[in-house]
Parts: C-alpha cells; structure tokens; sequence
C-alpha cells in the first residue's frame, strides 16, 4: 500500500498512470491532500467516483494522530508525535508577533553524535518518510488554526519552517527533496522556498545537490574555527574538516542576493574567545553568509556551560566590527526542553523507563 504523502506530484501522477487513469489525477489528488480533515478518498470529490473506489485497494493517507504538547513560558510549543512503528519525535514552533517559525525532525534520532547534542546521545534509529515531514507540518497547523486567539503567541499560519530538529536531513536526502517539493507546491502545502531552511552538519557530499535541485536556505552548524575543537564537539569534522566544509559553502550554488547562514553555539570556554572570533571572521571571508551566535542550554549528561552573556556580546562585537551580519540568538523553549539540542531527551528517558 502506498502512503500518497509519501509522493510528490511528479509521483502522484506516475501512480495515477500505473492505475490506468491520466496523468492529471495524480495532479487532483495532490490538491486534496494537504487540505485539513481530509484523510479519506472519498472526500476527493472532483475524481470519477470510479477511481474514488479503486484508490484506496492500492494507496492510504497518513495523518498524525493528536500530539502531546508542552508550552514554555515564552510561547513556544513543543510537538511529541507517536510514529506507526511507535518511535517518537518531536517538532518545535516558536512564535514571535509576526511569525511562527516550526523546527522540525529529518530522523528518529541521530547518527552524527555531536557532544553538545542530545539528540546525538541517543544514537540513529531510522529516517523519516517524507509523509514523516509534511505530516509534522500538517498537524501544527491544524493544531495553530484550532487555538483560540487569546492563547495564541503569533500569527495562526506557520510562516517559516526549519529543518533544525532531530536528525541530519542531508544524510536522508531523497527524502528531504521529496518532502521540499511536496511542501513548497502550490496544490501541497504552498510555502516559499524562501522561507525553508536547512541546516547541516556539514555532510559536504550532498551540500551541493541540495543547492541544485532547491531553492531553501543552507545554514551550516560550525561552532568551531580549528579541527582540534570541532574534532571534539562533531565526529563529522574528522570526515569533513573545516577546510572542506568551507569550499564547499564557497561553491554551493546559491542564488544572488543569499547568503548562507553560519550556526555558531556559544560554549564557555570552548570556542568563545575573542582569538576565536578574529579567526572565525578571517575563514568566513570568502563566503557570502550571516552568522548566528547561539545561546547554548544546558542539558542533564553533557558537560559544556553556556557562556556569559558578557562573553557573547564581547564575541558578537568582534565579527560586527569586521562587517558581518550576526545575530544572537536566545534560548526559547528550555523550560520544556525543546531549545536547540535537547528534542527527545525526555521522551527517549520515559520509553526506555517502561
Ligand atoms: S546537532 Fe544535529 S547533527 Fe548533531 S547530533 Fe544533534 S541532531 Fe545530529
């Protein structure tokens, strides 16, 4: 049985063709499928009530059962979804006045073992499907629109979407490109590729194929300027080192006008010297980019500390005064644990406690 969110319209209409009708029906599902409270065929009502019979003997569609949600003092909503197989994840959206900005899972877990991360901690459990991604789209929306104004901290739509949660989306790239089509389709879900950003460890062998085939933001988690450093903090780096990463923001195919968003946490005593920020200015030179500073949370098991905000400021003021764009960036959502680094610690803790 195929999961029709698992298929982008190029998809769709093969599948309508191997079920003997034309390519076009393929187009018409796909104008149903993101619509809220349609989870049946039946609802389709443009499609001959022929092929409305036939569909579901070859094809299903996936909707995510109602999600547990925590909500921090500041607004931000954490999502804990049960998937089929029973393996959980978690998106997160953070509102502002004028936007919600929804981070959300590439993968059950994470192979990458970053040592600030506690994702990473748990280790790789499996990819997500690209029914996997858009459903977390689908049920915060359905969740936003449902919650009476009063309550809400930003607008009703989400507007901006991250791909910053669980996992590593490039080491699932067929199905993150699947999921960027489906989302940014004007019959799926109809954002701006503008508006999708995906951030990377620095898996530089399929960097540039993202930047190929889409149009989305590429932001880059460094957080270190020498191999000695990010050896230690990002097993990746011993595969890719800075230098390669770096080339390969240099010849990632952008789009005049963008820049690559360079994702800097900020750890006491780690990489948060004034020397560090000399040296992170001279290696980003070459590239066009912004860099966002990180306030680091802390995180029961893992033994880095936040630095000062005098030390993030001081930092901050050394890459202002060599024309960067950089930005702070606050911890939302660490009372709920769903800031940076810390989505499924507590679930995964409470599973393995049964
Ligand atoms: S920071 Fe990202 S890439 Fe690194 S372990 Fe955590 S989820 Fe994986």
């Amino acid at each position: 049985m195929i999961d029709c969110k698992n298929l982008d319209q190029n998809g769709l209409e093969s599948f309508a063709e191997s079920l003997d009708q034309p390519a076009f029906r393929g187009r018409q599902i796909m104008s149903w499928l993101y619509r809220p409270e349609i989870n049946d065929f039946s609802q389709m009502t443009d499609l001959a009530k022929s092929f409305r019979i036939l569909l579901p003997q070859h094809a299903f569609i996936s909707n995510f059962s109602q999600p547990i949600t925590e909500i921090s003092s500041d607004g931000s909503i954490k999502f804990v979804f049960t998937l089929a197989d029973g393996q959980v994840i978690e998106s997160v959206n953070i509102p502002e006045v004028d936007r919600n900005t929804l981070c959300i899972s590439s993968q059950v877990g994470c192979a990458m073992g970053c040592k600030f991360c506690q994702t990473g901690s748990l280790g790789f459990k499996r990819n997500l499907t690209p029914a996997e991604m858009v459903n977390q789209v689908c049920s915060v929306r359905d969740f936003l629109e449902s919650q009476p104004d009063e309550q809400r901290f930003g607008p009703t739509a989400i507007t901006n979407l991250v791909y910053m949660g669980m996992g590593e989306p490039l080491n699932n790239m067929e199905n993150l490109l699947t999921a960027i089509s489906i989302l940014t389709n004007q019959k799926g879900l109809d954002m701006a590729s503008r508006r999708i950003t995906v951030s990377t460890c620095g898996i530089v062998s399929n960097m540039r194929e993202l930047g190929e085939k889409t149009n989305v933001n590429l932001a880059i988690s460094l957080h270190a300027v020498d191999n000695d450093t990010r050896d230690k903090l990002m097993p990746i780096n011993r595969r890719y080192p800075i230098e390669q990463l770096l080339q390969a923001c240099r010849d990632y195919p952008i789009q005049k006008r963008k820049r690559i968003m360079i994702e800097y946490i900020m750890l006491d005593g780690i990489n948060d010297s004034d020397r560090e920020a000399r040296r992170l200015a001279s290696l980003l030179r070459t590239i066009p980019c912004k860099i966002n500073l990180l306030a680091y949370n802390e995180c029961d098991g893992i033994p880095f500390r936040p630095s000062p905000n005098k030390r993030i400021l001081a930092f901050q003021e050394v890459l202002r005064k060599a024309h960067y764009s950089i930005f702070i960036r606050s911890s939302r959502g660490s009372d709920i644990a769903a800031a940076c680094g810390q989505l499924a610690g507590k679930i995964s803790q409470k599973n393995s406690d049964i």
